[in-house]
């Protein structure tokens, strides 16, 4: 195994959580004493730095949302004098005021480290050239995964996003080995490559792609190893806690999260509550040496599972399964957790339909019911009424196996359920709020 730091990447579960604990201690303290407003929230809580003995104490401190960077705006929950802060990057959010994020010189420092040990981890090094078609300027995506290639040593081609075709030539010229950007924009990329006669996965050297910023499936990655012939790595970070953070390792069996720099909790969306471990729920992450904006507890609003078990890579960090949905867009039927991901990671495995869908939710006397339309698939398209049935049997089943909630499920045309240019819109509410 190679790793780029391995003296923290294989440290034990015990010695990690003992940098954890000692990190969060230091956090704490200076937090208290400097920052007014952490300051009187912690008052608030009930709680003193001295309460803080063991990691399982951390939830005694106050959570955050991204209301409390939108109010605070731009800049007050800035805990470094400002004579330090070396960069802001902003994100524009789709409602409301944009989120600015400060770093000092060490938050880059640790970013940067945060992502080469995670490049190092799936192979790459210093012979590699990246090409980080994520977009440079406020969005931290670009420079985010532009200063974790060059701490690895590696050539960077800062491409950006937009000019498919320039991408493409870039690619093949200075003989690019790994890409930086969203899945849905590899696919773009690879399509265009396709029409110009560019096979991408052997007319290059390219061999792997780092994908994030949006949300993916595993059938989006059986999708693209199989079309391009490449590694598709996800990656995980949010501009909140700096940018992209951190990357599976070659066994893609999860994201290392390196637990010297963030401390991660799951909860219950509903409660608060920690969930048991392995169990899915929102995640929470502490980030534990920022300088300029330590988030303590930051409910982030993405909803997955932590695993601590040592990697078949040898190293020891928790693990983050693939997030499978937001908590903005759970829907509650009957008691239980419902996310549109879940449905369309259905659909995605059945061949005769598309992943093109609407939820329906309406009430039925004291129950609810809900309803998916769903589109066939153009080849399957057929009048035979008992090969329908036969597809409404065999999707209503998969859902029903998955959700664990019954689903009436309603085959549409090809083509007639509404497109969206901009976020899709997937489920109808109807319910009476009694
Ligand atoms: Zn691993």
């Amino acid at each position: 195994m190679h790793c780029w730091n391995s003296k923290i990447e294989t440290l034990d579960r015990g010695g990690i959580e003992r940098m954890q604990l000692s990190s969060l201690k230091g956090l704490v303290s200076r937090l208290y004493e400097c920052s007014p407003l952490y300051h009187a929230r912690m008052r608030e809580a009930g709680v003193m730095p001295a309460d803080i003995a063991s990691l399982e104490d951390v939830v005694r401190l106050p959570a955050m949302t991204k209301e409390d960077l939108r109010d605070n705006y731009p800049d007050q929950l800035f805990t470094a004098p400002p004579k330090d802060i070396l960069r802001y990057h902003v994100s524009s959010g789709t409602t409301g005021k944009p989120t600015v994020v400060g770093y000092t010189r060490k938050d880059i420092e640790n970013w940067s480290e945060s992502l080469a040990r995670s490049f190092a981890s799936f192979g790459l090094g210093d012979r590699d050239v990246i090409q980080v078609s994520n977009g440079y300027g406020l969005f931290s995506g670009g420079l985010g995964m532009h200063y974790g290639a060059e701490k690895l040593g590696a050539a960077v081609v800062p491409a950006s996003t937009g000019g498919t075709k320039k991408q493409i030539e870039l690619i093949k010229d200075l003989r690019v080995t790994s890409i930086a950007c969203t899945p849905s924009y590899l696919v773009h990329m690879n399509e265009t490559a396709e029409d110009l006669g560019v096979d991408l996965g052997s007319d290059t050297m390219l061999n792997s792609a780092i994908l994030g910023a949006e949300p993916w499936s595993e059938n989006m990655r059986r999708h693209i190893e199989g079309r391009m012939g490449i590694r598709a790595q996800n990656c995980y970070g949010a501009s909140e806690l700096s940018g992209p953070l951190f990357t599976e390792c070659d066994q893609q069996d999860g994201i290392h999260i390196w637990g010297d720099l963030c401390l991660v909790e799951v909860v219950d969306p509903e409660t608060g509550e920690h969930v048991g471990e392995g169990e899915r729920g929102e995640l929470v992450f502490t980030m534990l040496q920022r300088e300029a904006l330590p988030m303590i507890r930051y409910r982030i609003g993405d909803l997955s599972e932590i695993e601590w078990e040592r990697c078949a890579c040898g190293r020891t960090h928790p693990r983050l399964q693939r997030v499978t949905g937001r908590v903005d867009d759970m829907i509650i039927i009957r008691g239980i957790n419902v996310f549109p991901s879940q449905v369309e990671h259905v659909l995605g495995s059945i061949d005769e339909v598309t992943q093109q869908y609407l939820i329906t939710v309406e009430s039925q006397g004291v129950l609810d019911r809900m309803t998916v339309q769903v589109e066939l698939d153009a080849v399957a398209f057929t009048d035979d009424i008992l090969a329908l049935r036969g597809i409404t049997a065999k999707v209503s089943k998969a859902l029903q196996e998955l959700l664990n909630v019954r689903v009436e499920v309603q085959l549409m045309e090809p083509g007639s359920l509404p497109r969206f240019e901009g976020k899709a819109k997937r489920v109808i509410d109807k319910r009476v709020v009694m």
